[in-house]
C-alpha cells in the first residue's frame, strides 16, 4: 500500500500540460491562458462620458450654484456610437450621453441631475432638447469623464500567460476585440465502467443488475474538473471485453478512467488487462475508501502512451479516488498549478473511527456557527452510499496514524465543490 501522497505524486509524474490551442472566447471559460494578452488599442479608444448629462468646459461653470445658475446655449447632442461633430465653444454646451465620445473643446460632464433640464424638456420619445440649459453646480476638469486608456493602455499587458480565464477576463478579451485565444487544450477523459452486474440508468430494472452509476458520476466530476469526459458504456468482466473499451479509449482520449474489477475477486480482471496492454505503475493506496486502486501506462499503436487510472468499483471509492488523485492529474494537464481543494479547520461533532492505519475521508457536513466551521458526518460512510456523498459538501481527514478522531477535536476537512457550500 501507497500513501496518498505518494500516488499522487507518482501519478502526476505521467502527465504533463498539453499543448495550446485557439479557442472561440465563449468556449475558454476555466482553460488557461497560453498567450500574454496587451491592447493594440486604448480601451475605451477616447475620453467619453460617465454620465447622460452636458459637455462642458468646466471653466465655464467654476462656481455655479443653485441660487448662482450658469446658463449655457445647448448646439447640438452626442449619442453612444457617433463620432462627435461639435466643438463646445465658451458658453456653450453639448447634450451627451452616457459613453458617447467627449466633443473637442469640453472637459467635463455636468449630470442632467446638477441642471434644469427637466424643467425645460418638452415631452416625446427621444425628446426634444432644450436650446439652453441652466447648470447648478460646478464640476471640475476631467469630472465625469472617463479618460481614454482608463482600462487598458495600448501595448499593456492586462493578462498574463498561465491566468485561468474566469468571467471577467473573458469579458476583458472582448472588449480588446478578441473573438478567439490561445489556450491549453481540455484533456479527453474515456470513462469506461466494468461489471456483468451493470445496466445503464435507462433500461428497465432487472433482478440480479444494478444501474451503472459510476459512468456518469465520474463523467460529472471530469466535467467539473475542467477534462472533456467521454463515455465508453459497460465492459463485462472478460478480458476480451476490458481490452476492447481500453483500446477505444488509448485510440480516443488523453487518459483512460475504468471503475472496478481493481480488487482481489475472481471477475477483477483490470489490473490484468493494464499489464497485457501496458504496465501497471501502482496498486492499493493507503486511504478509505478506494484502497484497490490502479495506475499504470497503456502502450497504443506508434509508441502512444496513455495512462489508465483504474478507480474502485464502489460509487462513493471512485468518485473519492478521483478527487484525490484524477482531478490533480486533468488541473495538471490543462495546466493549472493549484490541485489542492481548500481545506477548513472543524469542530467534529462526532467521532471518525480508523481501523486499519489508512487515511480515513468522511463525507462530512461542514456548517459555520458564530465564526467557527463544525463537522458531522453526512450520513451512512459504507462505500456504497452514494447519497451521503451527495449530502457532503467536504470530506474530514482521520490521518493514518490516528485511530479514531474524537468528537470536539479539530479536523481538516477538504472542501469539495458539491451542494452546501459553506464559503
Ligand atoms: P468490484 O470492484 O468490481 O468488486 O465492485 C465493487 C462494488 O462496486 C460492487 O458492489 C459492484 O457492484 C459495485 N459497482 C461496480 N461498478 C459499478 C458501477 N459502474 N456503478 C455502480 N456500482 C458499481
Ligand atoms: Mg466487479
Amino acid at each position: 500500500m501507497i500513501a496518498v501522497e505518494d500516488a499522487r505524486e507518482r501519478i502526476l509524474g505521467f502527465f504533463n500540460e498539453l499543448e495550446a490551442e485557439d479557442r472561440p472566447i465563449s468556449e475558454s471559460l476555466g482553460q488557461v491562458l497560453s498567450e500574454d494578452i496587451a491592447g493594440s488599442f486604448n480601451v475605451p479608444p477616447w475620453d467619453n462620458s460617465a454620465m447622460d448629462g452636458y459637455a462642458v468646459r468646466a471653466e465655464d461653470i467654476r462656481g455655479a450654484s443653485a441660487s448662482k445658475p450658469v446658463t449655457l446655449q445647448v448646439i447640438g447632442a452626442a449619442a453612444a456610437g457617433e463620432e462627435p461633430s461639435h466643438r463646445v465653444r465658451r458658453g456653450t454646451a453639448v447634450r451627451i450621453m452616457t459613453g458617447a465620445p467627449l466633443p473637442a473643446g469640453a472637459d467635463a460632464v455636468s449630470p442632467f441631475e446638477d441642471t434644469d433640464e427637466e424643467e425645460r424638456m418638452s415631452g416625446g420619445r427621444p425628446p426634444k432638447p432644450p436650446k439652453e440649459i441652466s447648470v447648478r453646480m460646478s464640476v471640475p476638469p476631467g469630472g465625469n469623464v472617463r479618460p481614454a486608456g482608463g482600462d487598458v493602455a495600448a501595448g499593456e499587458t492586462v493578462i498574463k500567460s498561465g491566468s485561468v480565464l474566469r468571467a471577467a477576463e473573458i469579458g476583458v478579451l472582448a472588449s480588446l476585440g478578441r473573438g478567439s485565444v490561445r489556450v491549453i487544450r481540455r484533456p479527453v477523459v474515456a470513462v469506461l465502467s466494468t461489471g456483468n452486474e451493470l445496466i445503464e440508468p435507462s433500461e428497465p430494472f432487472q433482478p440480479g443488475k444494478i444501474y451503472n452509476s459510476n459512468s456518469y458520476g465520474v463523467a460529472a466530476a471530469v466535467s467539473a474538473a475542467g477534462g472533456i469526459p467521454a463515455r465508453l458504456g459497460i465492459a463485462r468482466d472478460t478480458v476480451e471485453s476490458i481490452s476492447e473499451g481500453i483500446r477505444e479509449g488509448i485510440a480516443s482520449a488523453d487518459v483512460v478512467i475504468t471503475t472496478a474489477g481493481v480488487s482481489k475477486g475472481d471477475y477483477d480482471l483490470v489490473k490484468d488487462v493494464l499489464a497485457q496492454h501496458g504496465r501497471i505503475e501502482l496498486w492499493s493506496v493507503r486511504m478509505r475508501p478506494a484502497k484497490p486502486l490502479a495506475f499504470g501506462m497503456l502502450s497504443g499503436a506508434g509508441g502512444r502512451q496513455v495512462p489508465l487510472l483504474g478507480l474502485p468499483g464502489n460509487p462513493v471509492s471512485s468518485l473519492v479516488a478521483f478527487e484525490q488523485l484524477g482531478r490533480p492529474a486533468i488541473l495538471k494537464m490543462l495546466g493549472r498549478h493549484d490541485f489542492e481543494r481548500p481545506t477548513v479547520q472543524a469542530v467534529l461533532e462526532e467521532p471518525i473511527f480508523n481501523y486499519d492505519e489508512r487515511r480515513v475521508y468522511a463525507r462530512a457536513v461542514v456548517v459555520k456557527r458564530n465564526g467557527r466551521y463544525y463537522a458531522r458526518l453526512a450520513g451512512g460512510q459504507g462505500s456504497n452510499v452514494l447519497t451521503s456523498m451527495s449530502r457532503a459538501n467536504g470530506l474530514a481527514i482521520c490521518p493514518e496514524d490516528e485511530p479514531v478522531k474524537e468528537a470536539g477535536q479539530v479536523v481538516t476537512v477538504q472542501m469539495v465543490d458539491w451542494p452546501e457550500s459553506v464559503f
